[in-house]
């Protein structure tokens, strides 16, 4: 049986690099608040990453890269931290749940095409704005938000983790006051993320309490072995944004093309918005309900994912969809495919065989 992978805005495969990196160091105890050569050592690592990852996305002097075992956990410290602001919290529908279910005061609706409307932001609040959705793949016009939200004094976070990787990133040029990541998007470790910020702009507050590690913001003995290995691969990332934006573009619209030739009514979600990641697409399969779709596709060793976010291995509402004025029926038939770097294009057309075996096969009942 295949063994394809399509699944690549859930996580990634570890690099091979990362993974040699972080065996090299993880054989030695490493407590970085020891006080011994070893716990020194462990330290030392520890701000050698925040330097790499400073130069490899960019960050402006003077703002602070705080480790978190995820990216969940970076959203969550920065908009409970904004709560304890006096200003209102904005953010967009079609957001991660990690920021829907945060403290947010206002939903800001999309288009259709799954972009924002500039003229929603006109007041001087905390505004939480993905770069990239994990769903389709809608770039929003970051250039745009930052000068907007500029113009009405307001603070801006972006949830960049579905970009790291797969789109050109600095921080500097984007000129947001914080941004998360998350290592497993772009061939990093699982459980490991950061949030970085303008210490200036937001007071973090801590959401856990105990040893004063992470600046005492975020205490815990901290994951020296993945903050190492998230740092190396960010080592990585100019050279898989350039594989994203050439090869797996290219096997994105192939598939895309392939499957409106088939079936002319597919709803490709995010196809008319001005930017797109190029490696997602989300699309429907008219009649065939999302679980099926996976299930099926699964049963030929094909892995992806429902169009509605899967947590805890069920389907969520279909969110992300409804926002882009979907009716229900159409978002709970949608598939999300992610290709990753690896991919091919004889994976993408064993892929389209086994699509439009499925449709033709559920359209003749
Ligand atoms: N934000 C976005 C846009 C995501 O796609 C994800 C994961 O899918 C997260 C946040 C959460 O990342 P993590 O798994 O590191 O908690």
């Amino acid at each position: 049986m295949a063994h394809i992978y399509f699944d690549n805005n859930a996580t990634t495969a570890i690099s091979q690099n990362v993974i040699s990196e972080m065996m090299r160091i993880c054989d030695k105890p490493s407590n970085p608040s020891s006080i011994h050569a070893l716990g020194r050592n462990a330290k030392q690592l520890i701000e050698n990453a925040r330097a790499k990852i400073g130069v490899s996305l960019n960050v402006p002097k003077g703002f602070r890269i705080l480790f978190t075992s995820s990216a969940t956990e970076a959203n969550n410290l920065v908009l409970h931290s904004a709560k304890a602001s006096d200003r209102k919290i904005f953010t967009i529908e079609t957001e991660h749940p990690s920021v829907l279910k945060g403290p947010i005061d206002e939903f800001l609706k999309v288009k259709e095409s799954g972009e924002i409307n500039l003229n929603d932001i006109n007041s001087s609040g905390f505004y939480s704005i993905m770069i990239a959705n994990n769903e389709t793949g809608v770039i929003q016009p970051m250039n745009d938000i930052v000068q907007q939200v500029k113009c009405v004094n307001g603070i801006l976070h972006v949830d960049a983790v579905q970009a790291i990787g797969k789109i050109p990133f600095s921080c500097e040029e984007i000129g947001a006051n914080a941004y998360t990541i998350s290592g497993h998007k772009f061939g990093g470790p699982y459980g490991v993320g950061c949030l970085i910020y303008d210490s200036d702009a937001i007071k973090i507050k801590p959401l856990m309490f105990g040893g004063g590690q992470e600046y005492g913001l975020r205490p815990g003995t901290e994951n020296v072995m993945a903050i190492h290995g998230l740092a190396v691969a960010t080592e990585d990332i100019a050279q898989r944004v350039q594989i994203m934006q050439t090869k797996t573009k290219l096997i994105r619209d192939y598939i895309e093309n392939e499957i409106v030739v088939a079936c002319d009514n597919v709803r490709i979600f995010g196809k008319n918005a001005k930017h797109r990641l190029p490696n997602t697409i989300s699309m429907t399969m008219p009649g065939v309900k999302s679980e099926l779709q996976v299930a099926y596709f699964d049963s030929h060793g094909i892995a992806v994912s429902a169009g509605a976010a899967c947590s805890a291995g069920r389907v969520d509402h279909p969110h992300v969809q409804m926002a882009m004025n979907s009716s229900y029926e159409d978002a709970s038939c949608t598939l999300r495919v992610s290709l990753g770097i690896d991919n091919t294009m004889e994976e993408a057309q064993l892929f389209i065989q086994k699509w439009k075996e499925l449709y033709e096969r559920h359209r003749n009942g």
